[in-house]
């Protein structure tokens, strides 16, 4: 392991450290406009907090509490101290700025670093970035920690297909860290340049950034023939690295002795039982520019029981299931994008790029699926695209319980996006 004592820690000496950090963090928060105010108001001092428990006794912090102190509210310390800022993706209204002491980026680029341990990575190998740089995390929070881990580290960015493939044929490239529905993409855009993705000298992809199924992750692994691994995290918190599979693939660890994990209900704020699905609920423990307290994530996720049999003691997490923001209503039914990609992924007819369209017909809110259907499926003939819309449509059915339109379009008529994909389109308030 990389940090073999910190990542083996007993549960108490870990709940412990977590307490004393805990404390520490307050100590500092208070420091920032915005919490000694939300202090102040609730009575808030190092001294309620006794056991890990006691995290329940502090206010959550939301996403329009950032907003509302943007940008400077948070910081504990005069801006000549920080070094770096980031933004999270949001693509509406304000952003939330992130910054980052040199300190801080030093604790984040070790997070990354044993993350990237803990999936088998290792000096010797070649790794190349593939996510979009500049104010998304996933850019330079990959990299510097790529490079702190010794890897000789292809800052190649986002997108230019072709320029990738030459790089990672040039370098003898052996990880990448690519966007879920990008690496699905790139794997048919390797086969069609003419290359046998067995052939390529890759051998572990890190994937995250975006919700994707189990499927979609077999999917990637048999079409690239590599490895790859969930890797989750949100500029709020630093960025990637805050939650990592290892090479059991059976969950992500938390880095606990950086973040306190809580799963809620996202309606009452209480904690879920063991197990259950909620609403994943982070605290910084090791960061002093900007410590966040009881960050409302909107990321739906449960505890996996059991310890894992890499020997790690940090609790993990299951793959996000979606966000509490992304769920739909529709006919009373709850449903979740990922429900519909999971049923996409196994139809063999289309291709893994979809969107989903919410629309009006009279009053009623109506679903459609598009499809990209597949080259080699594409027929003249109008009975067998109907078959293959009946069958789809029917398997959503039985998923989400109410009946999608299902549309199949062309190859490729779908627009990519460089970064996280948008699957959901909400074309309610539209007039027609
Ligand atoms: P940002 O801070 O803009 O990079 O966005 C962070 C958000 O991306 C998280 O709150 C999640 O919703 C999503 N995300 C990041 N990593 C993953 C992952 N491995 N699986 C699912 N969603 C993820
Ligand atoms: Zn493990």
């Amino acid at each position: 392991m990389y940090f073999h004592d910190a990542e083996t820690l007993e549960r108490n000496e870990l709940e412990k450290l977590q307490v004393e950090r805990l404390k520490k963090t307050i100590e500092q928060a208070a420091n920032s406009p915005y919490y000694s105010e939300v202090f102040k108001k609730n009575n808030i001092d190092p001294s309620i907090i006794k056991s890990a428990d006691d995290i329940k006794k502090l206010p959550f912090t939301s996403k329009d509490d950032l907003r509302s102190q943007y940008p400077y509210g948070l910081l504990t310390k005069p801006i000549d101290e920080f070094v770096r800022l980031h933004a999270s993706s949001g693509t509406t209204g304000t952003p939330t700025a992130v910054f980052y002491t040199q300190k801080d980026l030093d604790t984040w680029a070790d997070l990354m670093a044993r993350s990237m341990y803990a999936v088998g990575l290792r000096r010797s190998d070649v790794l190349q970035n593939m996510s979009g740089y500049g104010l998304f995390t996933g850019g330079l929070g990959i990299h510097y920690g790529s490079e702190r881990l010794g890897c000789l580290t292809v800052p190649a960015g986002a997108g230019n297909t072709k320029r990738q493939i030459k790089l990672i044929r040039d370098f003898n490239v052996t990880a990448m860290h690519i966007i879920p529905s990008f690496a699905l993409y790139f794997a048919a855009k390797v086969r069609e340049e003419g290359f046998d993705p067995a052939d390529m000298p890759w051998r572990i992809a890190l994937i995250g950034a975006e919700p994707h199924t189990e499927h979609t992750r077999r999917k990637i692994e048999e079409m690239m023939h590599i490895k790859a691994y969930n890797s989750y995290g949100l500029s709020e918190m630093n960025g990637p690295g805050v939650a990592f599979e290892c090479t059991e693939q059976d969950g992500m660890h938390v880095w606990e002795d950086s973040y306190i994990a809580e799963i809620i209900d996202p309606e009452t704020g209480e904690h879920v039982a063991e197990g259950e699905i909620g609403e994943l609920v982070m605290t910084t423990l090791t960061r002093e520019g900007m410590p966040i307290i009881r960050y409302r994530t909107r990321d739906l996720t449960r505890f996996l029981p059991g310890e894992c049999k890499c020997g790690r003691t940090s609790r993990r997490i299951d793959r996000i299931m979606g966000r509490a923001d992304d769920m739909l209503i529709l006919k009373g039914v709850n449903i979740y994008p990922m429900q519909i990609e999971k049923i996409i992924m196994g139809i063999p007819e289309v291709g893994h790029n979809y969107v989903i369209e919410l629309f009006k017909e009279g009053l009623m809110d109506q679903i459609r699926v598009k499809v990209e259907i597949k080259e080699e499926f594409f027929v003249e003939d109008m009975r067998a695209l109907q078959g293959i819309q009946k069958k789809i449509s029917s398997m959503l059915r039985d998923e989400i319980l109410i009946t999608p339109r299902v549309e199949l379009v062309q190859h490729n008529s779908i627009p990519k996006t460089e970064g996280k994909a948008k699957r959901v389109v909400d074309l309610r308030d539209e007039e027609d």
